[in-house]
Parts: C-alpha cells; sequence; structure tokens
C-alpha cells in the first residue's frame, strides 16, 4: 500500500510540477509519520524515502533511536516547546514550526552547547485562523530580523499549514501569499537568512501548494493511510 500511495503522490507531484512549469527535482516530498510505527517508516525507506516527519519531540526521538540511519532527515513539524529543544536540536534536520523569538532564542542556546548550528522555517498563519499556531504575515520580516542576529540559528525559509477545505482551490491564495512574502523577505537581502524553503501543502491540498512555489510538501494521510489517535 505504501508502495503505490508513494508512486501515487511522487507522480501527481510531477505533473503539478508540469503544469506550473517547474523541475520536479525543486519538490522535496516529506512523509509525514507521526503516530505510525517504525515498520511503516521502514517500507517507506525502502520505496526511497529519506525525508520523515514529526510532529512530537518525544515521538520522533524514539523513532531516531531505532532507526539510527544517517541517511534519513528528520523534520520536526508540529508546535515546539521551549522545554523540548534541548532534545532534538541536534537530531531535526529541520525545524519547521518557530514562531517566536524565545523559540528560536532557546534553539540557539541549546545549538551553542551541542556544538551546532540549527535550520529552521518561520511558521505563519497565513489564513489567520486562531486554532493555529505561526505568526501574522505582518510580523514576519520583524522577527526574520531578530532571529537573523543569532548565531547558531539559520533561517532557511518559510511554512505554512493551510485550513481543511473540502475544495482545495480555496487555499491557493493562502500559498500564493506564502509564496509572495517568501520573495519579499528574500529580496531583503537580510545577513544570515536564505529563503529558499517554502513548506507547505498537505494530503488535502499538495498539488495546489506545487503549483504555487513549495519546495516541501508534508504529506501523511495520503501515504501512510488514515491516523488513529487515542483518545
Ligand atoms: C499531520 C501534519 C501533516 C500531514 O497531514 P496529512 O493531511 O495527513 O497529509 C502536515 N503538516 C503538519 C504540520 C502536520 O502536523
Amino acid at each position: 500500500m505504501i508502495s503505490e500511495n508513494l508512486k501515487t503522490v511522487q507522480n501527481n507531484i510531477e505533473q503539478a510540477c508540469k503544469r506550473a512549469g517547474r523541475n520536479p527535482d525543486e519538490v522535496t516530498l516529506i512523509a509525514v509519520s507521526k503516530t505510525k510505527p517504525v515498520e511503516m517508516i521502514h517500507e517507506a525507506m525502502l520505496c526511497g524515502s529519506t525525508d520523515f516527519g514529526e510532529n512530537k519531540v518525544q515521538e520522533m526521538c524514539n523513532k531516531i533511536e531505532v532507526i539510527p540511519d544517517k541517511n534519513i532527515r528528520w523534520h520536526l513539524i508540529g508546535h515546539l516547546q521551549t522545554n523540548k529543544v534541548k532534545y532534538i536540536v541536534d537530531k531535526a534536520y529541520l525545524i519547521h514550526s518557530v514562531d517566536s523569538l524565545k523559540l528560536a532564542q532557546m534553539i540557539d542556546s541549546c545549538a551553542k552547547k551541542k556544538n551546532v548550528t540549527c535550520d529552521i522555517l518561520i511558521e505563519v498563519n497565513v489564513a489567520g485562523e486562531e486554532s493555529k499556531f505561526g505568526i501574522k504575515p505582518s510580523e514576519c520580516e520583524e522577527l526574520v530580523r531578530q532571529i537573523s542576529t543569532l548565531e547558531n540559528v539559520r533561517i532557511k525559509g518559510l511554512m505554512t499549514i493551510a485550513p481543511f477545505d473540502e475544495n482545495p482551490e480555496n487555499n491557493r491564495p493562502y500559498f500564493k501569499e506564502l509564496k509572495k512574502l517568501l520573495v519579499d523577505i528574500d529580496n531583503k537581502n537580510i545577513d544570515n537568512v536564505s529563503m529558499g524553503i517554502l513548506s507547505m501543502g498537505m494530503t488535502n491540498d499538495y498539488e495546489i501548494a506545487v503549483e504555487e512555489g513549495a519546495t516541501h510538501v508534508r504529506v501523511g494521510t495520503g501515504i501512510f493511510g488514515q491516523r488513529q489517535y487515542n483518545i
């Protein structure tokens, strides 16, 4: 099942790239494995997946421990609490969910202690949903400037979680807005900041996100099937 799903998603990404005149090599598929067992990650690895997304620090650390494969890139995509930073700062390939100076400062200080630099994205709540984390688009440049002064943190781009919508076409304006914000900030040439990564699009809307310039899509259900949460 996973193998078939991966082929379908990859094919859809290629088609979306074609429609947008983009090179599919520009798009990284992050297989979101949260709540899913290690066996399923292994199965995806056998099909060539190298990028995995987790939203909980503890779960990610547990999985890294049983899958100590150096070729795997672990993306932390969920909300990060400052007191958990120390556990992942040298393990996450990219932290997608930085939305405050305080959190970035904690990442910086933990990274210093471990003698690493940590790559991060700024999470932007483009749709302005109250239930979601992320900063307002209007606050983005200021936060980027503040974080850019931290020595052991590198801003690599922006991330957003669009609303769930039966019709993914409705999310296109949000993706367009995040891309525009990325280009605008990139044009300011802020030291220590690169705006190469645009992390947007999930199972429901990744094709639209790719058409609008996503460099990283985060697909869980479309690869591993529905998640079951123990309530
Ligand atoms: C769970 C999650 C995803 C994947 O969602 P699907 O709809 O299952 O593809 C992507 N991004 C974030 C931040 C998530 O928490």
